[in-house]
C-alpha cells in the first residue's frame, strides 16, 4: 500500500512538473482573405509531423525531435483547425485546395525533443507545445476602429469609397437616407446588407481595405445587431430614436462586443507570429493592387507597433510578439530564381511599416514560400531565350500547363513606384498568373506533402526553443 501511496504521489507530481515545466509557445497565423493561411497551417503541420523534407529545420535535420503527435487544444471555447478535413482535399485522390480561413481557430501540436545548444546532454527529452492559431488579418484591422467615432468613421469610408464603381449602389442609398428620421429596422438592415455586398465585392476586385473584418468573415455573428450597421452621411440633428442614433449604438457595440473580446482574449496571448501575403496575387492585377496591398497591410500591422493606441497598451502590457515572420505565399508560382526578387519586393512593401513600427522590438524575417507545392520547375526556349518556369495542373482544365509569369525585376522600386504614383498598368511587362490545383502525390513513409521553404520559416519560429 505504501508503494502504492508512493507511487500516485509520484504520478501527482509528473503531472504537476507537466503543467508547470511544459512550456507553450502560442503561434499566430494571419493574413488577408485569400493569403494562404489554411494551406500553409496544414502543409506545416503535416511537415512537422512526418519531417522528411525539413533539412532546414535544424532540430529535425539534427534527429533530435523524438516524437510529434496533435493533442487536444488549451482553449475549450475555440472550434479547432480542420487538419485532417485539409490534408484530405490537398492530398486526396482528387485533390483539391481546402476551405480558406472563416474565422478563428486553433489547433496544438506537441513536440518531444533533446534540446540543442548549451543544455544538450545536460537535460533529458523536453516537451513544446505549439499552440497555432489561426485568424483572419481583416480582424486587426478593425483596431484602426477603436481610436474612430462612428461619425468620424462614416465620414472617412464615405471618403474613401466615393470614387469605386463597387460602392455606387450603397453609396446611392447612403446619401438618399436621412439619419435624422426614426429607426426603420428594415432600412438599417438594407443599407448594412448594401454595404456588405459592396465590401465583398471591393475584396473581389482586390481591394485590401475592407474594413469592418466581421462584415465579411461574420462566423456565428451574422444577421446580429452588431453586424446591421454602416456608415452614413451626418444629419445636421440626430435625436433619440433616429437612425443615426442606433448606427452609433450599433457601431460601438461591434468595438466593445466583437472587436475588444478578439484582442484581448487571442491576439494579446501571442507569442510569435506569421503574416501572410499573396504579394504575387497583387501584382498580377496590378499596380492598384499592390499600392492596395501595401496600405493595407501598414494598417494591418499597426497591431504591432510600439507606442500602439493607448487602449491596446493597456490591453497588452508589458507582453509582445517576439518574432515576426512576413512570408509572400504561393511561391511555387515562381521558378526559384524568382524568389529573391519576390522576398526583396515584399520587404519593400512592408518597410514603411517597419520604419515607422519597428514592431515593438520584435524579431522579424521575410522570405517566400509555398504551403503546398504545385508545380514543378521546368525552363522554356522563347525568342532564343531559356526562361525559368513552373509547370502545373490548371484550375480550370485540369489540363497540365508551362507557366513563365513575367520577369520579376531585381530592383523593387520598379514595382512599388509605379504602384505609390497610381499607375493604371504596368509598363514594361505583364505578370501573367495561371491558377494551379494541388498535384496528385504518393508520400514515402516519412515525408510530409511538397512546400517551398516551411522548414527556414519553423527554424525562425521556433527553432530558439528547441
Ligand atoms: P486563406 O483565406 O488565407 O485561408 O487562404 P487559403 O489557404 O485557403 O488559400 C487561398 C487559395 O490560394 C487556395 O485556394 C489556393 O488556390 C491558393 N494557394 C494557397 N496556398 C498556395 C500554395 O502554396 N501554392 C499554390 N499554388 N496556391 C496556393
Amino acid at each position: 500500500m505504501t508503494d502504492r501511496i508512493a507511487r500516485s504521489v509520484e504520478g501527482v507530481q509528473a503531472a504537476t512538473r507537466e503543467a508547470l515545466f511544459e512550456p507553450s509557445l502560442r503561434l499566430g497565423v494571419t493574413g488577408l482573405s485569400r493569403a494562404g493561411k489554411t494551406v500553409f497551417i496544414t502543409g506545416l503541420i503535416a511537415n512537422l509531423l512526418n519531417r522528411g523534407r525539413m533539412p532546414q529545420f535544424s532540430a529535425a535535420r539534427d534527429g533530435r525531435i523524438e516524437a510529434a503527435y496533435l493533442q487536444p487544444q488549451p482553449d475549450d471555447t475555440l472550434p479547432r483547425f480542420d487538419y485532417e478535413g485539409h490534408l484530405a482535399a490537398l492530398t486526396g485522390d482528387d485533390p483539391r485546395w481546402p476551405q480558406s480561413t472563416r474565422a478563428i481557430s486553433e489547433l496544438r501540436l506537441s513536440l518531444r525533443y533533446r534540446p540543442g545548444g548549451w543544455f544538450a546532454g545536460l537535460r533529458g527529452p523536453q516537451v513544446l507545445h505549439l499552440d497555432i492559431v489561426d485568424y483572419p488579418g481583416e480582424w486587426l484591422l478593425d483596431l484602426a476602429l477603436m481610436d474612430k467615432s462612428y461619425a468620424e468613421w462614416s465620414e472617412t469610408t464615405l471618403a474613401r469609397i466615393a470614387k469605386r464603381p463597387e460602392a455606387a449602389e450603397f453609396l446611392a442609398l447612403a446619401r438618399a437616407e436621412d439619419g435624422a428620421l426614426r429607426l426603420d429596422e428594415a432600412r438599417a438592415q438594407l443599407l448594412a446588407g448594401a454595404f456588405t455586398a459592396y465590401l465583398q465585392a471591393a475584396r473581389a476586385v482586390g481591394w485590401s481595405d475592407c474594413t469592418p473584418g466581421r462584415f465579411l468573415l461574420p462566423g456565428d455573428l451574422a444577421g446580429s445587431p452588431v453586424l446591421t450597421f454602416a456608415p452614413l452621411p451626418r444629419p445636421a440633428q440626430s435625436p433619440r430614436g433616429s437612425l443615426w442614433r442606433e448606427m452609433d449604438r450599433r457601431y460601438e457595440a461591434y468595438k466593445s462586443r466583437v472587436v475588444t473580446p478578439f484582442f484581448r482574449d487571442h491576439f494579446a496571448r501571442l507569442d510569435r507570429q506569421v503574416v501572410l501575403l499573396d504579394v504575387l496575387g497583387a501584382i498580377h492585377q496590378g499596380p492598384r493592387a499592390v499600392e492596395d496591398l501595401r496600405r493595407t497591410m501598414a494598417e494591418v500591422l499597426a497591431a504591432f507597433r510600439i507606442g500602439r493606441t493607448g487602449w491596446l497598451s493597456a490591453l497588452l502590457g508589458a507582453r509582445k510578439v517576439e518574432k515576426i515572420l512576413f512570408a509572400a505565399t504561393k511561391a511555387d508560382h515562381l521558378h526559384h530564381e524568382q524568389h529573391p526578387a519576390l522576398t526583396a519586393i515584399t520587404q519593400e512593401l512592408l518597410a514603411e511599416a517597419k520604419a515607422r513600427a519597428d514592431f515593438a522590438g520584435a524579431e522579424t524575417a521575410a522570405m517566400s514560400l509555398a504551403g503546398l507545392r504545385a508545380t514543378v520547375e521546368e525552363r522554356v526556349e522563347r525568342d532564343g531565350q531559356s526562361l525559368p518556369a513552373v509547370r502545373g495542373r490548371l484550375l480550370s482544365t485540369g489540363k497540365t500547363a508551362v507557366m513563365y509569369p513575367g520577369a520579376l525585376p531585381g530592383d523593387p522600386a520598379r514595382i512599388l513606384s509605379p504602384a505609390r504614383e497610381g499607375a493604371e498598368r504596368w509598363l514594361d511587362a505583364e505578370f501573367g498568373l495561371m491558377g494551379f490545383a494541388p498535384a496528385r502525390i504518393t508520400l514515402k513513409p516519412g515525408e510530409g506533402p511538397p512546400h517551398i521553404r516551411l522548414d527556414r520559416a519553423v527554424e525562425f519560429l521556433i527553432g530558439d526553443q528547441l
